[in-house]
């Protein structure tokens, strides 16, 4: 079975906002979106020791190669990254068409992805891509099998779990609570570095740059501003009196 495993490479910490470009300031440090890391443990896991192949796949700077290499040393076979200026500022929809374009090339059987980007939060890029590769889409996968050509997920929901059956191919988004994602090795650390990666511009996926970027993307940032300063707040210090002081405070509110 072929598997392709999206992984974004997101800014490390709270991230900054640039006021000029008003997009997210990615200079600094970034890291393997946390989210994916149970991505490519599911992939490597479903896997196992059979025959097949675990295909990492990012779009994103040049740097987004880090976050690649480290699913490789998690154990994926091969790491592909679409990365080109003209994909820079790409809204939802440009991310969409570059990544379904990509994957497109690959043909997996399966395409994983995590549950969101802590960085944008957005939660809805499989689903976007999904639709642009015409295949069936789970989402909060708890639980994970593969037999008879079909793919079982039990979905998380607010109320308990639905267990739903697609055919495949079809594209699955990870919950966190899936797995506990493996640290790489030493040997899986130092084995990344003789793994298959390729760049692929934006061409290469078959999407012209027109609909890559800002020119491709429907939406614009038009402003951003600050929360508003909360009101009514109260701050309760002390020790041993604090929790008294709480629960009156909850009680006048009637909320206990
Ligand atoms: C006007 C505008 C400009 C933007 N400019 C940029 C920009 O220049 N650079 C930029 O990175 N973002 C940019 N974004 C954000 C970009 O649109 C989102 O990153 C993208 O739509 C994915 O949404 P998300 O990050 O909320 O991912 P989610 O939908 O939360 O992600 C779900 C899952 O999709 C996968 N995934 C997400 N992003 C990628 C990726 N890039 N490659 C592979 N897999 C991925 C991961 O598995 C992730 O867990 C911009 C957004 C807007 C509105």
């Amino acid at each position: 079975m072929k598997i392709a495993v999206c992984i974004k490479h997101v800014p490390e910490g709270a991230g900054r906002i640039d006021p000029g470009s008003k997009r997210l300031d990615r200079s600094g440090e970034g890291a393997l979106n946390h989210f994916d890391a149970n991505a490519v443990e599911e992939a490597l896991r479903l896997k196992g020791d059979g025959e097949g192949e675990v295909v990492a796949v990012s779009m994103g700077p040049a740097k987004a190669a880090d976050s690649l290499r480290k699913a490789l040393a998690m154990g994926a076979d091969r790491a592909v990254l679409v990365s080109d200026d003209a994909a820079a500022g790409s809204d939802l929809v440009a991310t969409s068409k570059v990544l379904a374009g990509a994957l497109a090339r690959e043909s997996a059987d399966l395409v994983l992805f995590g549950q969101q980007a802590s960085d944008a939060d957005g939660a809805v890029l499989w689903a976007a891509v999904a639709e642009r590769l015409r295949r069936p889409v789970v989402s909060q996968a708890a639980e994970v099998t593969v037999a008879d050509g079909k793919v079982r997920v039990k979905r998380q929901t607010e109320f308990g779990y639905d267990v739903i059956e697609a055919p495949l191919p079809a594209v699955v988004a990870v919950s966190d609570a899936i797995n506990e994602p493996r640290y790489p090795s030493l040997k899986g650390i130092m084995g990344a570095k003789k793994k298959p990666f390729d760049t692929l511009s934006v061409s290469d996926t078959g999407v012209d740059a027109s609909e890559a970027g800002e020119a491709g993307s429907k939406t614009e940032v038009l402003a951003l501003g600050t929360p508003a300063a909360r009101g009514d707040a109260r701050k309760i210090e002390g020790d041993a009196d604090a929790a008294q002081a709480i629960v009156d405070f909850l009680a006048e509110k009637r909320l206990v």
